[in-house]
């Protein structure tokens, strides 16, 4: 049994500066970093991180970021049968500058992610079927992502939607009801509901009215403050743990990667989000994103320690 990942890979290139430029000005700034990025591409290490057996299915483009890319995925040791060279696409990017209190710019360029679609579906057909869980987001096209959620609940395995980026028109019923989880911050929840749930208390009332749409569970996830889940037999919320965070980066996605391998070791809900928590916690207390993600020794120390 494995996690399937379907969605995007980027990479990163992150300029650090003193503060952020003005529009036509031109700064130097100290250092930059080339990293893996990309929600699926976060998730995936950050599943594979905690001893999951992961298959990537995403698209690379034709060109230079490709090979950093694949080599950092492959470090990680994320199964890559399925990542496709795009012959004529752009691998995709995301050029951030960050300034000294951590404000930022991004301009992303999905490149070849945009291009995904029924093709790769087919493609992971196999690895799609014996997937006990599915982790899909939003930076990948969504009628693919869909085709792959279909195959992987007709085989019984569980979907996890983190519909991140935040979805402007919100995302229709039918979206709601071809995943089996759906995990939202609090700007994406207010997105879909129309109101922005900011405490735990309102986390759950959002948590409950995201269900009320179709989905069978929905964690409402609020950052610093812990999350909130409404699923059958279970409304509850969870507050965060107390950890020094420096870098909120990925937070989300290691959050989604600690719950899928939680699932995938046969966890119960509550527990599993009790996991995925001090997952998101812990990516928080180190800089990056997958680099960021912590392994199954550090959760058991830390969930341990508590
Ligand atoms: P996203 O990155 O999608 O906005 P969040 O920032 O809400 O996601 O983080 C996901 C989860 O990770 C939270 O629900 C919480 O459990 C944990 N988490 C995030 N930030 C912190 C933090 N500063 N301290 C403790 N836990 C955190």
């Amino acid at each position: 049994m494995t996690i399937a990942v379907f969605g995007s890979i980027n990479m990163d290139v992150t300029a650090y500066m003193r503060r952020l430029p003005k529009p036509g000005e031109t700064l130097h700034g100290h250092e930059y970093k080339l990293g893996l990025g990309g929600k699926g591409a976060n998730q995936a290490v950050a599943a594979r991180k905690l001893g999951s057996e992961v298959a990537f299915i995403c698209r690379l483009g034709n060109d230079d970021f490709a090979k950093p890319a694949e080599r950092e995925l492959a470090l990680h040791g994320v199964d890559m049968a399925l990542v496709r060279h795009d012959e004529t696409g752009a691998t995709g990017i995301a050029i951030i500058n960050v300034g000294e209190a951590g404000e930022n710019y991004i301009s992303l360029i999905g490149g070849s992610n945009l291009r995904v679609d029924a093709s790769d579906v087919a493609r992971a057909r196999p690895a799609l079927e014996k997937a006990r869980v599915l982790l899909l987001q939003l930076e990948v096209p969504l009628a693919a992502s869909l085709g792959a959620a279909a195959i992987v609940r007709s085989h019984g395995g569980t979907v996890i939607l983190d519909p991140a980026p935040a979805p402007e028109g919100g995302l229709a019923a039918e979206v709601l009801q071809a995943v089996d989880i759906i995990t939202p911050n609090e700007t994406e929840a207010g997105l879909m509901l129309g109101w922005q749930p900011e405490t735990l208390a309102q986390g759950l009332q959002a948590a409950r009215e995201l269900r009320a749409r179709g989905v069978a569970v929905a964690v409402v996830k609020l950052g610093a403050k812990g999350l909130a889940v409404a699923a059958p037999g279970l409304e509850t919320v969870i507050p965060a743990f107390t950890v020094k965070a420096i870098d909120t980066v990925a937070a989300g996605d290691c959050f989604n990667g600690g719950l899928a391998h939680a699932l995938e070791q046969c966890q119960a809900l509550e527990q599993a989000l009790r996991y995925a928590a001090a997952c998101g916690a812990l990516s928080t207390t180190k800089k990056g994103a997958s680099a960021a993600a912590p392994t199954r020794a550090d959760v058991e120390a830390f969930l341990a320690a508590q």
